[in-house]
């Protein structure tokens, strides 16, 4: 299997007049930054740590941008921006609250970084945006036929850059217009990404796929949004954190202490295993997706991630023809763990923007 790495262009002669799509992930720790060109090939990468503040966010967000258009060099095509961010996001007005890591309250971060930069920008919630660049470099396995999920043929797959060279025809999505793509962002919090064809899903408030304060765990731990026995309290980083203390990752620990015998990692493996399925689940019966795939930092876990959920899921199919019927595990993917998925599906977000819904898009005429 190829290294995973980025496929990275160095030089400006082949680039000429190729338009130009640049995506920002704006996160808790660090702003990662990717340009792509038209046919999604990766030309620079670049990351820098984040600090907090409305004008620290712009003011990196904008440096971020003008370093890696600076690697591309003279000669550019037009270019487009995506930035996510966490929070609660009007991507039609690139208005952005409550990104608490960040230390933002409420902030016009399109207008002001399209001012700025003269560029068009368009906002979207980060987890939107990961589940944007999931799908995209996920969908091959998608469109495999025969190809299950366990094979190791289609894992590699999945992991597989779509800007991988002597691939034919690297593209940003394939066609999958009939399916309905859900990616779980198993991070510190718990929510889902949802992409119909090519497009993230906003619902009626921004508030689809907020499935962590789903208030459904018979435990009934208090969650930080005031309710109990939110999904979150079971299924997340923080949920992992709460329950197995004093462990910088504790999912794997949890695995191979509960592998080693211990009874309490078994039971606390046992409450975030059927948390998750759980998770899984209410995505599956609620929007039927062709595909689920499990991202954010618990995913990092890997395969044997991916066998917990399963087997809590098959104990749920083991008493009900109906869930068996689903064929839930089949279903399932974890994200590449090796590609700055939130930041290749923010320029995803930006350039489908500009091509195709100019109307919500925010460019420089409207920055003025
Ligand atoms: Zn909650």
């Amino acid at each position: 299997m190829a290294a995973a790495t980025p496929h990275l262009r160095a030089g400006t002669n082949s680039v000429q007049a190729d338009p130009i799509s640049l995506g920002i992930d704006i996160g808790g720790t660090k702003i990662e930054g990717v340009a792509m060109d038209g046919n999604e090939h990766l030309l620079a990468c670049h990351r820098i740590p984040t600090r907090e503040g409305s004008q620290a966010v712009h003011d990196d967000t904008v440096m971020l941008i003008r370093h890696l258009l600076d690697q591309l060099g003279p000669n550019q095509g037009p270019v487009t921006v995506g930035l996510g961010i966490p929070g609660r996001v009007d991507a039609n007005r690139g208005m952005v609250d409550d990104a608490v890591n960040l230390g933002i309250h409420h902030m016009a971060l399109g207008p002001a970084v399209a001012k700025t930069t003269g560029l068009p920008v368009r906002v979207e919630n980060d987890v939107n945006i990961a589940a944007l660049g999931a799908a995209s470099q996920t969908g091959d396995t998608l469109m495999t036929p025969g190809a299950t999920p366990h094979s190791q043929a289609a894992r590699d797959q999945a992991r597989r850059p779509a800007t991988e060279p002597g691939r034919d025809g690297p593209r940003a999505l394939p066609d999958h217009d009939d399916h309905t793509v859900a990616f779980i962002n198993l991070g510190t919090g718990l929510a889902a990404g949802i992409i119909s064809g090519d497009r993230i899903e906003h619902g009626a408030s921004g508030a689809i796929g907020e499935i962590g304060h789903i208030p459904v765990d018979a435990h009934q731990f208090p969650c930080k949004c005031g309710q109990r026995g939110c999904l979150e309290t079971v299924a997340s980083g923080s949920a992992a954190q709460a329950l197995w203390p004093g462990i910088a990752h504790p999912l794997p620990d949890l695995i191979a202490q509960a592998g080693q015998g211990n009874q309490q990692a078994q039971d606390v493996l046992d409450i975030i295993g059927h948390g998750i399925a759980l998770a899984v689940q209410i995505v599956a019966l609620t929007i039927d997706p062709a595909v689920i795939i499990l991202g954010g930092g618990m995913s990092k876990t890997g395969q044997p991630l991916l066998d917990l959920v399963t087997e809590h899921l098959n104990r749920s199919a083991a008493c009900s023809h109906f869930i068996a019927s689903l064929s839930l595990p089949d279903r399932l993917r974890l994200a590449p763990a090796d590609l700055p998925i939130a930041a290749i599906g923010a320029a995803l977000a930006g350039r489908m923007a500009a091509d195709s819904r100019p109307s919500d898009f925010i460019g420089k005429e409207t920055a003025s």
